[in-house]
């Protein structure tokens, strides 16, 4: 008998599993409102004209297919940077720890990796890790899998649909002292409930005050503003007042990559020496893991970084898709108030980024799948860039139908 015979079955990813569920369904009017992955206004894959451009010159060029250093492609961990923490932010980019990553999941893994091995801990134990209640369902599984403690804090108010700020900041003051905090640095996944211009000034003091860590998340630099400056914020200001910020970045949703897995994670260190040690130690854990990143992807978003020309129309159309997104939960509110809705849906609308947590609970999100092959988590979460002219008149009697 085979070795692995008695393997049990594990459980599908749950918003993966969605997506299957989807693909089986026969309906002419299916929706998926699962995953998070951008689609055009036919509800299709989007290519960004740039990154098509790029390609070309790419293909043209007849590049080779040698190993990157393990580290990664650094001219492009370089604009990575750039992009995220900008000119003004005071920082000495020299000690600054950069790698290129497996995309937002592998720059996570990486942090999270290097946490347990050099962040001192009490006890001998390792760190905790404080995600926001809730957060994206990957985060728990990704630092307990690198050996991390995994706690949490209040973020999100059910009742309001908004922030819970008092309850975010006990928590955090009443974390164990060192702990790293991880901060979505815009368009919160799943709740789409960001922190404004002055709970980003507390939280920050409460993390110099507990001498905690900051770890940023940024999967979707752009998408809440369609700027992709003013959504580096939180991250700048941290970086500004003076806190060593750990940052994985993802290039997933604003170039459009999914699959191509681009990601940067960064360590803001205080010297030279500081960031080569880091620098040395994300090698070592790299190379028994995956040995060296992928060649294409991060080449693509270098060529487009490179040239202004590009790089304009790139911010251009990751502008449009954050206003598309926008301009789809106006005509959500406005299709529920049009469908005779009493309840309030104000929250589509201002929440931001790719989600809404619409407040659907799991039975009516079950009735949106069986009567009307409307997909989404059980959670309630929309991913709103599923969402389309030719569909949200659908999806918005549906969600009537199910809530009245
Ligand atoms: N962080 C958050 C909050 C996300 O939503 C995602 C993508 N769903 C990621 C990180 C990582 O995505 P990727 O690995 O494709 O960059």
């Amino acid at each position: 008998a085979s070795r692995f015979s008695a393997t049990p079955r594990g459980p599908e990813d749950a918003i993966l599993g969605i997506t299957l569920a989807y693909n089986a369904d026969q309906s002419p009017h299916k929706v998926n409102l699962g995953v998070g992955a951008y689609r055009d206004d036919a509800g299709l894959p989007f290519v960004l004209t740039p990154v098509r451009i790029a390609e070309k010159r790419l293909a043209q060029d007849e590049h080779h297919m040698e190993y990157l250093p393990v580290i990664g492609n650094r001219t492009f961990c370089d604009k990575a940077v750039a992009l995220a923490y900008g000119q003004h932010s005071g920082l000495d980019m020299g000690c600054v720890a950069r790698m290129q990553t497996l995309s937002g999941t592998g720059a996570l893994r990486m942090a999270g990796e290097l946490m347990t091995r050099f962040l001192s801990v009490r006890n001998g134990q390792a760190p905790v890790v404080l995600l926001p209640r809730p957060s994206w369902a990957n985060h728990a599984a990704i630092f307990r899998d690198a050996g991390c403690r995994v706690g949490g804090y209040r973020y999100y108010d059910e009742d309001t649909k908004g922030l819970d700020f008092e309850g975010c900041l006990r928590d955090l003051e009443e974390a164990e002292e060192g702990s790293v905090v991880l901060l979505h640095a815009c368009a919160h996944n799943p709740t789409g409930v960001d922190f404004g211009e002055s709970e980003w000034g507390r939280v920050s003091e409460v993390v110099r005050e507990k001498g905690m860590v900051a770890l940023f998340d940024m999967a979707y630099q752009g998408f809440t503003s369609g700027d992709l400056d003013v959504d580096a914020e939180g991250v700048r200001r941290f970086v500004r007042e003076g806190h060593r910020v750990i940052l994985a970045q993802s290039f997933s949703k604003n170039f459009g990559l999914y699959g191509q897995r681009v990601g940067c994670l960064s360590v803001v260190g205080d010297s030279v020496e500081e960031k080569e040690a880091v620098e040395s130690q994300l090698k070592i854990i790299a190379r028994p893991m995956y040995s060296n990143p992928p060649i294409v992807g991060v080449r693509l978003v270098e060529e487009i970084l490179k040239d202004e020309k590009l790089e304009i129309m790139w911010r251009e159309e990751m502008k449009g898709m954050a206003e598309r997104i926008q301009g789809m939960r106006k005509m959500l509110r406005e299709g529920l108030e049009g469908v005779g809705s009493r309840l309030d849906w104000g929250h589509v609308e201002k929440q931001n980024g790719m989600f809404c947590y619409s407040g659907l609970t799991a039975q009516q999100v079950d009735r949106l799948r069986r009567e009307f092959s409307v997909y989404l988590t059980a959670n309630g979460r929309i991913s709103m860039a599923g969402v389309t002219t030719g569909n949200v008149g659908y999806l918005a009697d549906a969600m009537h139908r199910v809530t009245k």
